[in-house]
Parts: structure tokens; sequence; C-alpha cells
């Protein structure tokens, strides 16, 4: 497993803001939306594609286009939603799915409870959107869900994460080519599952207390 975490002032300010318990939702949402689209350019990096040529109003050229199956995006509900706009603003022509996951609280093992995604997904380059990499429980289990479809390749992005999330993940996912994007590694989980200084619930803070 891969590890990237963005080092970058403005991804770093940005994120500052949004930890801030001050925040308002509106500003959290847009600040999530740009976040997003910068840590999604380094997360597409290695997004597969062909060679094509064309014709400039000077000359023919070789350039290239993202190749098919068109890669999948697939937001973990229901802070992951948050993420989908910032995502696809860089990617448009990405597919999108969704990935319902909550924890049973008899075993706290996850399951998934909504699930639009296509049967197949041999050769797919797929993008999970998560924002916040806490246990790592769910989001081992929708990579684990993707792979189980055929996916080629999973790239998680991340806006926070705990140590302890990473090594559950990288234990979940060994032997799978799974890469793993990040705004920023935090200190450590509290004992209520909080990453620790976070943001809080990313869910409550994008969409209120429900
Ligand atoms: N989920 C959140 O929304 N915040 C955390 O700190 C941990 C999990």
């Amino acid at each position: 497993m891969r590890v990237h975490v963005a080092d970058h002032p403005l991804i770093t300010h940005k994120l500052t803001v949004l930890r801030d318990k001050t925040t308002p939702s509106p500003v959290f949402r847009a600040l999530t939306e740009e976040l997003v689209t910068l840590l999604a350019y380094e997360a597409t990096r290695g997004v597969t594609v062909e060679e094509i040529t064309i014709q400039t109003p000077v000359t023919e050229t070789v350039g290239v286009k993202i190749s098919e199956p068109r890669p999948l995006v697939v937001p973990i509900l229901r802070a992951g939603l948050g993420m989908l706009e910032g995502m696809v603003k860089l990617l448009p022509t990405a597919e999108v799915g969704f990935l319902g996951m909550v924890r049973n609280e008899e075993t706290l093992e996850p399951t998934t409870y909504a699930e639009r995604l296509p049967d197949d997904l041999s050769d797919r380059q797929c993008f999970v959107l998560d924002p916040m990499l806490a246990t790592g429980g769910s989001l081992a289990a929708a990579i684990d869900f993707l792979f189980q479809r055929g996916a080629m390749h999973v790239t998680a992005i991340c806006l926070l994460a705990a140590p302890e999330g990473i090594e559950r993940l990288e234990a979940e996912t060994a032997g799978k080519d799974v890469t793993i994007v990040l705004g920023a590694l935090d200190e450590k989980l509290d004992e209520n599952g909080y990453i620790v200084p976070g943001l809080g619930d990313a869910g409550d803070r994008l969409y209120g207390v429900v």
C-alpha cells in the first residue's frame, strides 16, 4: 500500500480552516470541495491514458485521452458525498458509484447497507472518497468490496487519517494494489474513535446533526 501525504501550504491552510470549530457548514462544504480537487490532482497521477492523434490548427500531433473503461469514483455515504463535486470537477468523465457502510454495533464490524456499483469492475481504476480514515474498518471493507468485484487498482482520498487506521488498512489490503492520498496524517485516535486533533464529525460538519 502506498501512502501519499500532501505537502502543500495551500492544503495545510485550507485544512486549518476546516479544523477550526467555528467554521460554519457552508464554508466547510466549499473548502472540502476545493481540498478534494487539490488532492485529486495527486491521486489521479497514475490514471490510465492512451495515445491519440489530433489535429491542432497548425499540425497533427499525438496526445492522450483517459482509457476505457472509465475510472469509477465511489463516495462512501454519508460524509464522502461532500467530496464528490471536488473530485468530478477534475475527472468529469468518471462514472460514479455509491457505497453505504455502517458499523454493526454488536460485532463492531462494518457492513454494507447500500450499494450502487457496476457488477463487474474488471480493469477499473477506482477512487474511493472517505474524508476521515479513523479506525480504517469501513474503508478497508469498501476497498475489499471493490476488489471482490474485480477492480484493478483502488486509490482512497481522505482529508485526514490516524496512524491506527493506516496500520489496519495496510494489514487488511496486503498484496493488493492500493494507494491512499491524504491531506494530513494526524496524531492518534481518541477513546471514542475520533481523530486527534482532527476536525470532529465530518458528516455533521458538512450536513449538520441529523
Ligand atoms: N469520523 C469522523 O467524522 N471524524 C473522526 O474524527 C473520526 C471518524
